[in-house]
């Protein structure tokens, strides 16, 4: 490297951690200005997925805004039978009503996530306000199933680059959307459901479905019958995200390789 670029490279970390410093000190919720513009050896890992790449046949179900104290064991049960793991984003005021059906989740094998204490627009509030429907509803899990809670979708997929920064900041989690959306929640009807998943279903998807809605949980039969004979295998979004990050670090390893022989 030129010895320039090394001085404006040093200068330029400086004035980052400064301003990180600066924004830390008044506690700002503000957008930073100061994104790397050099390319970093190693890209830095993901704030937001809505899918995932994958080097087999994996797929994760999603089933938000439970639990429901009836569907959702009825649904464990159909996961259990076919030796499915599944990825539950719990309402937080729900997982503190129901905390026997969240301790069954965990201990079945199912990834649980955040999907905020009372289901607002993200976008919308206040960052108080933000901080205290994450805060509560990750306490309120991890003191039920005895661990930390990685993964958040915001309600209604409504959330900015900047939020997503600031949730896997604030909170060490990644903040996941989907890739897969068979509008369970306006048609309720079960056909339709499945047709939409088994339509939308590719390796590395995040399916999006809601386990509140008694037309979602009765088509979950046929369409987990329906992707296993397609040969697909479910995995948690968290193994997903873990197959995705392996994949970028032989992609990163492949262009370095191919670089250095250059
Ligand atoms: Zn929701």
């Amino acid at each position: 490297m030129h010895r320039e670029n090394l001085f404006a490279l040093t200068i330029f970390s400086l004035m980052a951690f400064c301003y990180e410093i600066g924004a830390s000190q008044l506690g700002a919720v503000q957008p930073s200005m100061a994104e790397p513009t050099a390319t970093p050896a190693v890209a830095p890992s993901k704030a937001s997925y809505s899918s995932c790449r994958v080097d087999g046949p994996y797929i994760a179900m999603t089933f938000d805004d439970g639990p429901h104290p009836i569907l959702t064991p009825r649904l464990l049960d159909m996961l259990k039978v076919r030796g499915i793991k599944a990825t539950f984003f719990l309402i937080g005021q729900n997982a503190a009503e129901y905390p026997d059906i969240v301790r069954r989740m965990a201990a079945e094998g199912h990834e649980i996530g955040n999907h905020t204490w009372s289901h607002p627009q993200l976008t919308k509030l206040n960052p108080a306000a933000l901080r205290e429907e994450i805060d509560r509803t990750s306490s309120t899990i991890a003191e039920i199933v005895g661990k930390p809670v990685l993964i958040m979708r915001p309600p209604y997929g409504a959330t900015s680059d900047y939020i997503n920064h600031w949730i896997n900041r604030e909170f060490g989690m990644k903040v996941i959307l989907w890739s897969v959306d068979p509008l369970d929640w306006k048609y309720r009807n079960s056909a339709r459901v499945e047709r939409q998943i088994l339509a939308g279903a590719r390796p590395g998807a995040i399916i999006l479905s809601h386990d509140i809605h008694a037309t979602t949980v009765a088509a979950m039969p046929d369409v987990f019958d329906s992707l296993l004979a397609k040969g697909y295998k479910f995995v948690t979004v968290s193994e997903l995200i873990a197959m995705d990050e392996a994949v970028r670090r032989m992609q990163q390893g492949e262009a370095g390789t191919s670089a250095g022989a250059q």
